[in-house]
This record gives C-alpha cells, structure tokens and sequence, in this order.
C-alpha cells in the first residue's frame, strides 16, 4: 500500500485560490523537484525535513475527522509523491469533500485529469525570479478546466510582463482562472494593479496571499 511523506495537516483560511477565504484542511507533502529563490516552505524540502509516512486510508481519515470540505494538497510538490494518483482516486469518491491540488507547474497534469472527479488544480507558472522558469511544462495548458487556475508569482515588472506574454499566448483567461501574485517584500499590490490597469487586463485576479497578512509571514501551520 503507498505511503505518502506528510509533513504538516492544519485546518485554517485557504489564503488564495478560488476557496480564498474559506477554511480548508491542509495536507503539507514533503519534498520538492524545484529550489525557488522565494520559497517559504525550503523546509518541508531538506532531506532531514521531519515527516510521517500515511497511506491515503489515514490521510482521508484524519480530513474527515475536521470536518471541513474543502481540503487543500500541497507542499513541497504534492505530484513529487511517488503514487499520488492513487490518493487523488479515493478523495474523488468522496463527494462531500471539495479537493484541490497545488502544483508548482513543471508536472505533468494528464495523467492526473484522466481521473474521474479530478480535483481542482492550482498550477503556478514560475517566473523568472524564482529562477526554475525553465521548468515550466507548458503542456499543461491543453488540460485545463474552469475549476482550475494559473497563478502568477510576480518578483517585478519583469515577472509581469512575462506572465501577461503567457496568459496571451495560451489564451489563459478564457480557459480557468488566472490569479497575480506578489513574492511578498519584492513587489507591491499595487504596482501589480498599476500592470494591470496599463494593460488592461481583463479576467485577471490580484491574488492578495491573505494569510501573510492575517499571521506573520515566516509563521507555520496557519
Ligand atoms: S515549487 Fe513551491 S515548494 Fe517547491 S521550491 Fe518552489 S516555492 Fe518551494
């Protein structure tokens, strides 16, 4: 039976994505394939990082045990973990139960939307700043649906332009949601809204990671 590396689970405000606002129980896989400059969870990433080995029976169990729908897959990259299909399969059977999974973009989504009920996909596009541009499986796109969503996380003006050339190009905002997003201390919200209004981008959310502004933006577990 697969047995996932967990590193952290918490119920707490979703920060962004289209269940913003709402709670959401979080489930941290450990391990990443990609070394950002910005990353604020390097530590769910270290080879020593701490973690539990559950199979997706627990993993389910301990969501359900909150008794919060929405659940949120992250990490690390949840797509890093050997076997993870299997995981999404039994959550899709659970139909009160509202899942999305956040991947950093350089994983192949096919396989994973073959799935019947797939659940929502948060996919970043990763900008220059973060240094893993070249990552990018821009693949991806064809696989796209309403449900899901492409963030932009935007270092400068750069970062902007480079995502407003992306979301052009593959026709973004007419195939799922499209959210900008600032690596907190780099960029203002309101630069980015200045970006937006110049170029008139229409169907373009400011994503605002509201939990680094409710809690402290080094604090874990919130
Ligand atoms: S993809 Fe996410 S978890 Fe991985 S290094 Fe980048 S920011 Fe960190």
């Amino acid at each position: 039976m697969t047995k996932y590396k967990v590193v952290e689970k918490f119920v707490s405000i979703n920060g962004e994505g289209q269940k913003a606002g709402q709670l959401a129980v979080f489930v941290r896989f450990c391990g990443c394939n990609l070394n950002c400059t910005y990353c604020d969870t390097k530590w769910a990433n270290v080879p020593d990082a701490k973690f539990e080995y559950e199979t997706a029976d627990e993993i389910i169990k301990n969501i359900k045990d909150t008794k919060i729908k929405n659940v949120t897959l992250t990490g690390g990259e949840p797509l890093a973990q050997p076997g993870i299909n299997e995981l999404l399969e039994k959550l899709s059977e659970e139909k009160e139960l509202s899942v999305e999974i956040e991947t950093n973009g350089s994983k192949n989504i096919e396989e994973l939307k073959k799935l019947k009920n797939t659940p929502s996909v948060t996919l970043d596009y990763k900008l220059a700043g973060s240094g893993m541009e070249k990552f990018m499986d821009v693949s991806n796109y064809e696989f796209l649906e309403q449900k899901d969503t492409v963030k932009f996380v935007c270092s400068n003006r750069v970062d902007l332009e480079k995502a407003k050339e992306i979301i052009d190009k593959y026709n973004l905002t007419s195939k799922c949601k499209v959210y900008l997003s600032a690596v907190f201390g780099k960029i203002t919200p309101a630069e980015i809204v200045d970006f937006m209004k110049e170029n008139t981008m229409n169907n373009v959310n400011l994503q605002l990671q509201m939990h680094k502004f409710i809690w402290d933006p080094n604090e874990r577990g919130v």
